[in-house]
């Protein structure tokens, strides 16, 4: 089918050292037990993991620790990937989006557009906003956090329900960040990953019993990011490539999300073509119109979305479509529950 190497895993966790249950022996062994090929960490505020030296290969299974970073007034988390020392704790989010930019790090805006009804909310846990996204450096976006999108759907009415069944509320991710996801991309590249936002946090529940919500496992069985990459990603790759290689697809794009509890999507493919020419997720190609094409691993049901809105929509484990210039991406459900969301290709006409 084509060339390249998928590797499956999950970004955005947090260990004992910020506010996770977890030590990182105990994270690593859960992502290895959940099959996942990467991880990425990214505690508040620390760089510990990395300090004490967990950065790195285990078997073939890949662990790269950046931090959440956050303004004084705890808005705009950002996660940081790529840095070996932390920054100032006191610059705003407008000088840490520069400067991780700066030093060529890898920034991902967490949880954009969290909203918590303050009346309904769980006491003491207020929405982490952006109040806006339109920073030239930001270059990717969470499209889907799980943790977040929990936090924002869980009250004080649905709380035991939610906490034994922490995955099965979200059901697709927020429709008013992917209408600002299309919209951005009509003018720049923003790409997107979806995470886990892990922390197993021990809640008490009705006051009875401990709970640890979303533990690292069951959380490595949700929300994943699947990287396409031209080579074999294997221990044989020094540890700080391997990071690259990571770091750099994601910001390029050329990744899809799935939500693993509506089945596993290892061998799901998008692209478009134009003779012999194939066409990336992540990639911009002139043309008047081009040919897409997706794979699936069994028959699904597939929005293809150009320019912000639904084109088609079809039932199939195979789309090949003749469509002219645009941005596109694809969305696919199952029993009307979101599985898999697609980066862009974006097809810009020649007169243009
Ligand atoms: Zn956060
Ligand atoms: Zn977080």
């Amino acid at each position: 089918m084509d060339d390249l190497f998928e590797i499956v895993g999950c970004i955005h966790a947090h260990s004992i050292y910020s506010d996770g249950s977890g030590d990182y022996p105990k994270i690593i062994q859960s992502a290895m037990e959940a099959d996942l090929d990467y991880l990425l960490m990214s505690d508040h505020m620390s760089l510990k993991g990395r300090k004490q030296g967990y950065n790195g290969w285990y078997d073939d299974f890949f662990l790269g620790i950046g931090y959440e970073i956050q303004d004084p007034d705890d808005q705009h988390h950002y996660l940081a990937f790529g840095l070996e020392e932390t920054l100032d704790p006191s610059l705003t989010h407008q000088e840490y989006i520069k400067a991780v930019a700066e030093k060529g790090a890898l920034g991902i805006a967490a949880h954009p557009f969290e909203e918590r009804d303050p009346k309904k909310a769980i006491r003491g846990l207020p929405p982490i906003n952006w109040t806006s996204l339109d920073y030239p450096e930001v270059k990717v976006i969470e499209i889907w956090n799980m943790m977040s999108h929990w936090m924002e759907k869980t009250t004080l009415r649905n709380q035991f329900w939610n906490f034994i069944h922490p995955r099965s509320f979200s059901t697709h991710p927020k429709q008013k960040l992917l209408k600002w996801w299309d919209e951005v991309n009509q003018t720049r590249k923003v790409t997107a990953v979806g995470s886990v936002d892990a922390h197993a946090t021990k809640i008490k529940i009705l006051g009875l019993f401990e709970k640890a919500v979303f533990d690292y496992k069951i959380m490595f069985k949700s929300i994943r990011t699947h990287l396409l990459l031209e080579q074999p990603f294997d221990q044989s790759i020094e540890e700080e490539e391997a990071e690259n290689i990571i770091y750099n697809n994601i910001e390029a794009g050329r990744n899809f999300i799935s939500n693993y509890r509506r089945g596993d999507a290892r061998g799901f493919r998008f692209w478009a073509e134009n003779g012999n020419t194939k066409i990336q997720m992540g990639e911009t190609y002139q043309a008047e119109e081009v040919k897409i094409l997706a794979q699936l691993p069994r028959k699904a049901d597939i929005k293809v979305i150009r320019n912000g809105t639904i084109y088609k929509k079809l039932e199939t484990s195979h789309l090949e479509l003749q469509v002219p210039a645009g941005n596109y991406r694809l969305e696919v459900e199952v029993k009307n529950r979101g599985w898999i969301y697609t980066n862009h290709i974006k097809i810009r006409g020649i007169s243009k």
